[in-house]
C-alpha cells in the first residue's frame, strides 16, 4: 500500500478532494508556541492507496527579507511565522506527513500561483523527487478522480515564472517604497515609520490616472477665457417612405463647417427640389454564427461590469461558483474546451453538462431541441494551463444569492448557445437614386425589419418568451417598389462648439489598459486595481487621484520617469513568458533587473531631500499657517494616511 499525501490549495478545496475519494475527516494537532492548534485533515483508502489530504492557505511559504538599506534583493521563501498560528500549524503537519509519504501530489489550483505553491513547498521540504501533480478543470468528483488517474509531473517552468513575478513585485515595491520612506525621513524630524505604496504594476496605472487628470485641468484652464464658436450643420437625408427603414445620412457635400445661415438656406432650397427614385429592391440573407461555448474570465468580467458588477466582485463570485463545483477553474484566458474526441472526455461530457444547464435554466420542456452534435464551438486561444470557463454537470442544491445566480446563468446560457446552429437574418435592401438637372446621386439604403430565428440556441437563450415567435407575413412587410418616388430632406442646425477636455478614465478602462498591456495576471489584475482604492490613492469611479496619489507619482517621476511607464514592467512580463517557455534563464533576468534598479537608485540618492519635501508637505494649515505634514497610521492591517499641522501645539488635521 502506497502512502500518498495530497496538498490542496485551500481548506474548502481540500474538502472537495476528500469527498471525491470518500475520505474521512479527522482532527490533527500541531504545536505552535506551546499551544496545540487543531487542523482538519482527511484520510482513507482509495484504489489500494492510503491518502492523506492536507490543505494549505494559499501560499504556505512566505517571501521574506529585510534590510536597513534601500537596495536589497535577497528575499527568500521562508516557513510561515507563528503570527498566523493556523498557517504555521498546517505547515508543520505537511512537513510531518511528507516524511512518511511515498508520493506527494500537488492538487492546488491549475494556475501559475498554484504551481508555485506546490513547487516552493516541495523544494523546501526536499521532496521534489517524489512529487506529482494533479490538474483538474473543476472540483467535481468525476474530474478530481480523472485528474488523479492522470497525474503527471510539476510544471517547473510555470512555477519558476510565477516565482520571478513574486520576486520582481517584492523587489520593486520594497526598494522604491523604501526610497520614498527614507526621503520622507530626511525632511521630517522625529518621523514615525511610514510605508508609501509603490508597486510594479500599480504605479503605472496610478500614473495613467494622474496624467489624465492633469491633462483635463490643463484644457480647462486654457478654455477659461475662450468664447464659444457657433457651428452650422447642414445635412441632407434622402428619406425612404417606410417608417421601418433607417434614415441614412447622404453625404452630398463634404461637411460644411464654415457655412453661413444664408448659404445653408440656399442649399436647402436647392436640395428640396431633388427627387429620388427607387431603382432596386432585393432580399439579402445573412448568417450569424454563435460565439464560443466557453468563456474567458475577461468575457465574464466585461459582461458583468456592463451589468453594474465590479470586477472584484465578479472574481469573488466566480471563485465561489468554482468552490461549489458549478463551474470549471475561473481564472482562464483560454477559449478552448476539452476535446470531445478525447477518450477521457467524450461527447458524454457535454451531454451531461447541457442536460444539467437546461434543467437548471428551466428550459428542459424544450428537450426536443436538444443539440445532437455535442461538438462545442471552440475558440483558438489557449493560455496553456486551463480550458475555457464552462459549467459542470453538477446540479445546484441550494438557492444562490442574486448576483451569483445572475452570473452562473449567464455562463450556462452562453454555453448552450455555443452549441446552437447559425442564425439567419433576412434583410431588405432598397437602392435609390436622386437626380436634379443632370446631377445624379446614388445611394443604397438597407433596412433590417424582419429577422428570422431558426435556432433553438438563440430562441431559448436570447428570448425564451418568444420560443413560438413567428415571422411576419410577407404581406405585412412595408416595402417600397421600384419606381416609387422618395423626397430629399434637408436639415439645418446650429450648435455651440465646445472643446471638451478628455474624459476621466473609468475603472473599466484602467482594467482594459492592464489587460492590453499584459500587465499583471488574470488572478491579480482586479486585486491590483482594488489596492489603489484601498490604499487611498484613488477615489470614486471614474477614479480621481487623491492628493497622496498625485504626490507619489510626482515623487516617483523625480526618481525615474520610467518607473511610472509600462515599458519596464512590460519587459519583465515578456521575460516571464520566456521563462515559461523554457527559453530564458531566471537568474539572468534577475541579474538584469538588479542592475537596472541599482542604477536607477544610485543615480538619485542625491535628490532624496527634494523627493522627501514633495511627499511630506501639503500646503498651509488653515488655523496657524504652519505646513501640513503627511502622517500614516495602521488600522486593521491597512495603512491609512492623513495630514496634520507641523506645529507642535496646533492640532489641526485634514483627511487626504
Ligand atoms: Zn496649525
Amino acid at each position: 500500500m502506497k502512502n500518498i499525501l495530497i496538498l490542496a490549495e485551500k481548506p474548502s478545496q481540500g474538502i472537495s478532494i476528500a469527498e471525491a475519494f470518500n475520505l474521512t475527516e479527522k482532527m490533527e494537532s500541531a504545536k505552535v508556541n506551546d499551544e496545540m492548534i487543531g487542523i482538519k485533515i482527511h484520510s482513507g483508502e482509495y484504489q489500494g492507496n492510503q491518502l492523506n489530504v492536507i490543505s494549505a492557505k494559499g501560499h504556505i511559504l512566505e517571501l521574506r527579507g529585510r534590510s536597513g538599506d534601500i537596495i536589497y534583493f535577497d528575499f527568500e521563501w521562508k516557513e510561515p511565522t507563528t503570527r498566523d498560528k493556523d498557517k504555521r500549524g498546517r505547515f508543520l503537519l505537511l512537513k510531518k506527513y511528507s516524511k512518511t509519504a511515498d508520493e506527494i501530489v500537488v492538487a492546488t489550483d491549475a494556475d501559475d500561483e498554484g504551481e508555485l505553491i506546490g513547487y516552493n513547498l516541495m523544494m523546501y521540504l526536499g521532496k521534489l523527487n517524489i512529487t506529482t501533480r494533479m490538474l483538474f478543470m473543476s472540483l467535481t468528483e468525476q474530474e478530481i478522480r480523472r485528474s488523479f488517474s492522470n497525474r503527471a509531473g510539476l510544471r517547473i517552468n510555470i512555477a519558476l515564472a510565477a516565482e520571478l513575478r513574486s520576486w520582481g513585485d517584492k523587489v520593486f515595491g520594497y526598494i522604491f517604497s523604501k526610497f520614498l520612506t527614507k526621503s520622507y525621513m530626511k525632511v521630517v524630524v522625529n518621523s514615525g515609520y511610514i510605508k508609501l505604496p509603490v508597486g510594479r504594476v500599480m504605479t503605472p496605472v496610478l500614473s495613467l490616472v494622474v496624467d489624465r487628470i492633469n491633462a483635463i485641468e490643463k484644457v480647462k484652464n486654457e478654455l477659461k477665457d475662450k468664447k464659444p464658436t457657433i457651428k452650422i450643420d447642414f445635412d441632407i437625408f434622402p428619406k425612404m417612405p417606410s417608417i421601418s427603414m433607417f434614415d441614412k445620412e447622404l453625404d452630398l457635400e463634404e461637411d460644411k463647417t464654415d457655412i453661413s445661415i444664408e448659404q445653408a438656406t440656399m442649399l436647402k432650397d436647392f436640395y428640396s427640389t431633388i427627387q429620388g427614385t427607387i431603382i432596386n429592391v432585393f432580399e439579402k440573407k445573412q448568417e450569424k454564427e454563435p460565439k464560443n461555448s466557453g468563456l474567458t474570465i475577461d468575457d465574464i468580467r466585461e459582461w458583468a461590469y456592463k451589468n453594474g458588477i465590479d470586477y472584484h466582485e465578479t472574481d469573488s463570485v466566480l471563485q465561489m461558483l468554482y468552490n461549489n463545483k458549478l463551474i470549471t477553474y475561473p481564472r482562464s484566458e483560454s477559449t478552448i474546451l476539452p476535446d470531445p474526441d478525447d477518450v477521457d472526455i467524450g461527447t458524454k461530457y457535454y451531454e451531461e453538462i447541457i442536460y444539467n444547464c437546461l434543467v437548471q435554466l428551466d428550459l428542459y420542456e424544450h428537450e426536443e431541441y436538444l443539440i445532437e452534435s455535442y461538438e462545442p464551438r471552440m475558440g483558438d486561444h489557449s493560455d496553456g494551463a486551463h480550458y475555457a470557463i464552462h459549467p459542470t454537470n453538477i446540479k445546484l442544491e441550494t438557492e444562490l444569492p442574486h448576483i451569483h445566480k445572475f452570473i452562473y446563468e449567464h455562463i450556462m446560457k452562453k454555453f448552450i448557445k455555443g452549441f446552437g446552429f447559425s442564425k439567419t437574418w433576412t434583410n431588405y435592401v432598397c437602392e435609390a437614386q436622386f437626380e436634379n438637372d443632370g446631377v445624379i446621386l446614388s445611394e443604397t439604403m438597407e433596412s433590417i425589419f424582419w429577422q428570422e430565428y431558426e435556432d433553438f440556441g438563440y430562441k431559448c437563450i436570447d428570448n425564451p418568451s418568444k420560443l413560438n415567435f413567428e415571422s411576419l407575413d410577407e404581406d405585412d412587410i412595408p416595402m417600397v417598389e421600384v419606381g416609387d418616388n422618395v423626397p430629399c430632406i434637408t436639415k439645418i442646425s446650429e450648435r455651440v462648439m465646445v472643446v471638451n477636455p478628455p474624459d476621466r478614465y473609468t475603472k473599466e478602462e484602467l482594467y482594459k489598459f492592464l489587460r492590453d498591456e499584459r500587465l499583471g495576471t488574470d488572478a491579480t489584475r482586479s486585486i491590483i486595481l482594488q489596492k489603489l482604492w484601498n490604499g487611498n490613492l484613488l477615489r470614486g469611479d471614474p477614479p480621481f487621484p487623491t492628493v497622496l496619489g498625485k504626490r507619489i507619482i510626482e515623487a516617483i517621476k523625480l526618481i525615474n520617469i520610467k518607473l511610472t511607464r509600462t515599458q519596464l514592467t512590460r519587459e519583465f512580463e515578456k521575460n516571464m513568458e520566456q521563462v515559461k517557455e523554457g527559453s530564458k534563464d531566471i537568474m539572468e533576468i534577475k541579474d538584469d533587473l538588479k542592475e537596472e534598479i541599482t542604477d536607477i537608485v544610485d543615480a538619485k540618492l542625491g535628490i532624496m531631500e527634494t523627493v522627501g519635501n514633495n511627499i511630506a508637505f501639503f500646503g498651509k494649515c488653515q488655523r496657524c499657517e504652519g505646513r501640513m505634514k503627511l502622517i500614516s497610521y495602521v488600522k486593521q492591517g491597512q495603512t491609512g494616511f492623513f495630514l496634520a499641522c507641523e506645529k507642535e501645539n496646533c492640532n489641526y488635521t485634514m483627511p487626504i
